[in-house]
């Protein structure tokens, strides 16, 4: 190769090079910014679950083999439910997942999106979801924790552990532009009384100790923003309830992670 040549070349690849650059620039500058989205009916089940009954209900999101936060289905396992919290059955996760693994989907399809709702207007997550998620979900590559109140709120975050690893907040959209099935409200109500079991809130507790509550301890035990409740106990009160939660191994349950690499 001649020098006139070599320059040439040196410059051809400096500004194919220089392309490459600029063009990863743009794509840092402007990422496809992730959403998640519904298929109409995958929404209406959630729905129809949270709106069943007074406390939270929670599953999982079953996507698209092409669009992991493309939810198409939501599934919910046997799980004992408060106003504030639910507790999945271990062994019904683990059924639920070889039930997955036999229909050919991957865990990215059905092991990544965490939903559940709330049974306030508030779909900010609890201090109880956020450890929740970072225990159980806390391993894998990403995953995504999705609230839906009872007001009509909504909130999705993605967290993810490659690189740098971080958390971002993502639009939440039903997406009516693709054909989607009818409501199936029978299927639907056979699934939920499988699967929620509603517990008291206080009940769980122990009726026997007063709590300096009416009489009718059940008008309180599915309390509409329990984190209002909360805040209003006296400190004896809320020191109890804490303690409780702490003795509470079902509602803490350390064994379920669901990435264990
Ligand atoms: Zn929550």
């Amino acid at each position: 190769m001649n020098q006139k040549k070599m320059q040439q070349s040196t410059r051809k690849n400096k500004s194919d090079n220089q392309q490459h650059q600029e063009q990863k620039r743009r794509e840092f500058v402007q990422p496809a910014e992730p959403v998640l989205r519904f298929l109409p009916t995958a929404w209406a089940k959630l729905l129809y679950f949270r709106d069943r009954g007074q406390t939270e209900i929670g599953g999982f999101g079953i996507t698209k083999t092409d669009d992991l936060l493309y939810v198409e289905d939501f599934v919910t396992v046997k799980q004992e439910a408060t106003g504030a919290s639910i507790s999945f059955d271990d062994e019904a996760v683990a059924d639920f997942f070889d039930s997955q693994v036999d229909a050919g989907r991957k865990p990215e399809q059905f092991a990544r999106i965490w939903l559940h709702s709330h049974p306030g207007n508030s779909a900010q997550p609890s201090g109880t979801d956020e450890a929740t998620f970072q225990r159980v979900f806390g391993n894998c590559q990403w995953a995504v924790m999705f609230v839906l109140a009872l007001g009509g709120k909504s909130y999705a975050r993605l967290r993810f552990n490659v690189g740098p690893g971080g958390s971002v907040v993502i639009p939440v959209v039903v997406d009516y532009s693709q054909p989607f099935g009818s409501s199936d409200q029978q299927a639907w109500e056979t699934e939920y009384q499988a699967n929620i079991k509603a517990e008291s809130w206080f009940k769980s507790f122990g009726s026997q100790v007063n709590l300096g509550l009416e009489e009718d301890v059940s008008s309180y035990s599915v309390p509409n923003d329990w984190l209002e409740e909360f805040e209003t106990m006296e400190p004896a009160e809320r020191q109890y309830v804490l303690d409780e939660l702490a003795g509470r191994p079902d509602l803490w349950d350390e064994s379920e992670v669901i990435c264990e690499y």
